[in-house]
């Protein structure tokens, strides 16, 4: 049962929406320009609960499920997606990870401050060379004494310029046939030794940062190791991006949906010849097929919302979201800048950006070619055993 009933998630939806609606759409300019959340709306979600809409009620948080999870997404898909990834680390991949395997004591220490969002937990998995296979990360933690201490660099984490706390993963001993032996550990951000990047500069989604991080001689108590095992790392990894998955393919066609309804008011009003550009057809062949994919994606997500929390699907099933509407908002935000003309491709105009932001969504978390070997794999292997 999820914690939170239909109607108060009715009514929670309902805020969310006219939040993003009316307060951050208005915006998006701004935001563009200054690569920064301001800090009023920063403030406004804080007190929405959007930094632990994902923690359970215990731990502060408003213990949403992951069918209620992927409603939201919808919604913070509509506006910048940078707004979004000011608390979706805290929510999604980095405090999943303590709210599955954290001991009592790691979460008490932290996921309130996290489900508050007085601390922004950012997730460290990414390495040069260990992206996509991040079972060949290099970064070392080794035991000393009580202690563990940490070498290696990450690259690409989002939220690091301005992270408390870093979910970090790294390896204690080499894989072998018990494990891929990594493990994961809680590294306040103050913690010496840690070094965060210059942010880096991207090709959309401003506002939200991203950077290297650099670990050298990091030193840990023991009980900074997540469930006070060194066996949890790659398990915990694996379970906070395949639920994360779900949320993106979420996020995706909140996006789709803006891309859409950017795209028929435009073409209901822009004029050449004297005629709406509505009126032609193959204009109208551009909007069905954006129509279309935004039911077909917002369909499948539900599915593998539901599917996830039953328990009956939570491999297969994130992936063949993400996969299929992470791809379908990039053709969706394509056509939409089709259907603007010379106009989609200028700046002030939300398609240009959604085209530029939604880039993302088929690179992190898995790309999309990692989401077909996991859907492809995942069911020759499951065929095989069934012989
Ligand atoms: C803006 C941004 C934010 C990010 N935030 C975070 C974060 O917060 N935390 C974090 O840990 N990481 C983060 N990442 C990292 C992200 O998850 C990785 O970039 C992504 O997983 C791809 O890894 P890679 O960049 O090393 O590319 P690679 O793995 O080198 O991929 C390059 C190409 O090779 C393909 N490829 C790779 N392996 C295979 C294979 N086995 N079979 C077929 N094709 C393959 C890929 O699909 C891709 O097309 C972020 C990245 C970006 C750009």
């Amino acid at each position: 049962m999820p914690e939170v009933g239909p109607e108060d998630f009715s009514a929670i939806l309902a805020h969310v929406r006219e939040f993003v609606r009316t307060k951050v759409v208005p915006r998006e300019q701004e935001i563009m320009e200054a690569d920064a959340i301001p800090d009023d709306l920063r403030k406004q979600a804080a007190e929405m609960g959007l930094f632990g809409y994902a923690i359970p009620q215990q731990w502060g948080g408003l213990g949403l499920d992951l069918t209620q999870d992927v409603e939201l997404a919808m919604e913070f898909g509509y506006t910048s997606l940078s707004l979004r990834s000011m608390f979706g680390t805290n929510n999604g991949i980095a405090g999943q990870v303590l709210v599955n395997f954290g001991t009592d004591e790691q979460k008490s220490q932290w996921l309130e401050r996290i489900a508050s969002g007085e601390v922004v937990a950012s997730f460290a998995l990414t390495e040069p060379g260990a992206g996509s296979n991040p079972a060949g990360l290099r970064t070392k933690a080794v035991r000393d004494g009580d202690d563990w201490v940490i070498d290696g660099q990450k690259r690409f984490i989002t939220n690091a310029p301005i992270a408390d706390l870093f979910i970090v993963f790294a390896r204690t001993r080499p894989a072998d046939e018990s494990g891929p032996g990594i493990a994961v550990f809680l590294v306040p951000a103050d913690t010496p030794g840690l070094e965060v990047g210059v942010k880096d500069k991207k090709m959309g989604q401003e506002g939200a940062w991203t950077a290297d991080v650099v670990f050298s001689g990091v030193r840990v108590p023991a009980s900074a190791l997540v469930g006070g095992s060194e066996d949890v790392g790659y398990k915990a990894a694996m379970t906070s991006l395949a639920r994360g998955r779900v949320h993106i393919a979420a996020l995706a066609v909140g996006s789709a949906q803006r891309a859409l309804d950017e795209s028929v008011s435009y073409a209901a009003s822009a004029t050449q010849g004297g005629h709406p550009i509505g009126e032609f057809q193959l204009v109208q062949a551009m909007i069905a097929d954006q129509q279309t994919g935004v039911m077909a994606g917002r369909a499948l997500v539900r599915e593998a919302a539901a599917r996830y929390v039953s328990g009956e699907d939570r491999r297969i099933g994130p992936s063949a979201a993400k996969l299929f509407c992470t791809e379908m908002v990039g053709k969706v935000a394509d056509l939409a800048v089709q259907v603007h003309g010379g106009t989609g491709y200028m700046r002030e105009v939300p398609v240009e950006r959604i085209y530029r932001d939604v880039r993302l969504l088929r690179l992190y978390e898995g790309t999309s070619e990692i989401q077909r070997l996991i859907i492809g794999g995942g069911l020759i292997r499951e065929a095989g055993k069934r012989k």
